[in-house]
């Protein structure tokens, strides 16, 4: 029977507590599709290794249901589970050739010589590493490690790729390369792959969709997209973008019915998508958590579009110029706050300047609950 290759991974409800008592993953439920390049992201710990060895069947799952497929895979061995896992460290054998590590996995199943070498060649083909079979992994680059690695796992030809953080050993310039690769890949493969990294960037790049996790709990799970612009509380408004969002303390103002906000002594106006949903969860004349990315901070003497009303004044601490733009480092209402503005802003360290708040591109926070009130 021809194979129909589904891979739909469903994970309800599924927890992790490890032998000594630490709970590395809570109440996992998510419906991972057929074909879908899935990303886990978050900081060191929450919880995303942990999360993808259950689905391989490396780590026991403490409770929870884990399907493939539509059936109960809890019990099912890792070697049964048609899944294939990328590793950082590439676990190449040292002693073997590139190709010998290609095909290892392989010569475990019982497939002819010519099998073994056709799928080897292929892989290499789609790796670029057709020059390179003959060599051993100490003679390779680091990139190029990766792909033998990569190659050990398509020529199992599995229907769900896992890939731990596989470009971290990588440097800066390699790793962008090995992204264009992985997506090129991925659209060759038609395979479903669930890709863990704690490097937003690489989460924003790479995913279709992107599961946001914390102290081993999902946060979101969004498009690149709705996390940058629509995130859910405060942990995930300050996890993804570059430079971080920059948090304020509030308080809500009503004015005849028009509400503003007072941050550090200064008036900001709100537009009218912002003055609803406080309104309507009734937070007027209660504090609240004003998020404002660094980019929607303006110089207020170059920035034509200025509204008066959204004008703070502050006393730089900082100036950084990194080309196109140039970050402006300052305090107001007692934070730390960055704005990252056109560089050919006037403004330097220990100048008093008028910053534009774009309060149509600002966030609102639940103080409590760090919940998005948008
Ligand atoms: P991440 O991959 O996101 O960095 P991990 O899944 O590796 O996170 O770890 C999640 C939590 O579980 C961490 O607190 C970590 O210290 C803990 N942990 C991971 N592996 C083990 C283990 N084998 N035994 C006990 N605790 C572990
Ligand atoms: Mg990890």
């Amino acid at each position: 029977m021809e194979d129909i290759r589904m891979a739909n991974i469903s994970m309800e409800n599924i927890c992790k507590t490890y032998p000594n008592g630490v709970s590395a993953v809570e109440n996992f439920s998510l419906e991972i599709k057929d074909k879908e390049f899935l990303i886990f992201v978050g900081p060191s710990g929450c919880g995303k290794s942990t999360t993808l060895r259950m689905i391989a069947g490396l780590e026991d799952i403490t409770s929870g249901v884990l399907k493939l497929d539509g059936e109960v895979v809890n019990e099912v061995p890792a070697r049964n589970r048609d899944i294939a896992m990328v590793f950082q460290s590439y676990a190449l054998y040292p002693h073997m050739s590139v190709y010998d590590n290609i095909a290892f996995g392989l010569r475990r199943r019982k497939l002819s010589r010519d099998e073994v070498d056709q799928k080897v060649r292929e892989a290499a083909r789609i790796l670029d590493l057709e020059s390179q079979l003959k060599k051993k992994p100490r003679e390779l680059s680091g990139g190029q490690k990766q792909r033998v690695a990569m190659g050990a796992a398509i020529v199992r030809n599995p229907k769900v790729f896992l890939m731990d953080e596989p470009l971290s050993n990588l440097d800066a310039k390699l790793r962008v390369q090995m992204r264009l690769e992985i997506e090129e890949l991925y659209e060759r493969l038609g395979a479903t792959i669930v890709y863990v990294t704690h490097d937003q960037t690489e989460a924003m790049t790479l995913g279709t969709r992107i599961v946001v996790m914390k102290d081993g709990i999902i946060q979101q799970v969004d498009t690149p997209e709705n996390l940058y612009t629509r995130p859910a509380n405060l942990f995930v408004a300050g996890f993804i973008g570059s430079p971080q969002m920059n948090f304020l303390k509030a308080a809500v103002l009503d004015k005849n019915g028009v509400l503003t906000l007072e941050a550090g002594g200064s008036t900001l106006a709100l537009p009218e998508s912002r003055q609803k949903p406080l309104k309507e969860k009734g937070y007027v004349g209660k504090e609240i958590i004003l998020g404002i990315r660094p980019e929607d901070i303006k110089d207020a003497e170059i920035f034509v579009n200025v509204l008066e009303a959204s004008c703070i004044t502050a006393r730089i601490q900082v100036y950084e110029l990194l080309g196109a733009e140039a970050l402006l480092y300052f305090e107001h209402a007692g934070s730390k706050v960055t704005a990252s503005v056109h560089s050919r802003t006037k403004a330097r360290e220990g100048d008093t300047v008028r910053l534009a708040f774009d309060m149509e591109k600002s966030y609102l926070f639940d103080m409590e609950t760090e919940r998005s009130i948008l």
